[in-house]
């Protein structure tokens, strides 16, 4: 284990001796998103509507495609009162919510701020 006293120091001098084996480092905090998020989100989120048949809501779980961690999210449907959402593709926007504390992180974001998009298909 190393024994980290200076946290500026060591910030500076991180060179990854790769000493740490199964538990990788939070990256580092980043508003916005990146090419290649939302597709890898599409092979790895997990989606379901609530409740099975009257949707109203859109739940979205899986690892977050930028840091890995599992992140959670629900998009409410009410969102989309007077036009119905049965039977057309949803653009879900995803924002990680993984609850790791990722540095540079602002106060109050919990996640790796990486935001994607997922085409969720609401049945008829
Ligand atoms: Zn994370
Ligand atoms: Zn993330």
């Amino acid at each position: 284990m190393g024994d980290d006293t200076d946290a500026a120091a060591s910030r500076m001098a991180h060179d990854g001796a790769g000493e740490e084996a199964g538990s990788a480092e939070p990256i580092e905090y980043v508003h916005g998103t990146e090419p290649g998020l939302a597709e890898r989100a599409a092979r790895t989120s997990e989606v379901e509507l609530h409740p099975p048949g009257r949707v109203e809501e859109i739940i979205v779980t899986g690892p977050c495609p930028a840091c890995g961690d599992t992140t959670f999210h629900v998009e409410p449907l009410f969102l989309y009162r007077g036009a119905t959402a049965r039977g057309r593709d949803v653009v879900v926007e995803v924002i990680c919510a993984c609850g790791v504390a990722h540095p540079g992180a602002p106060q109050g974001e919990d996640g790796c701020g990486r935001s994607w998009v997922l085409s969720v298909l609401v049945p008829g």
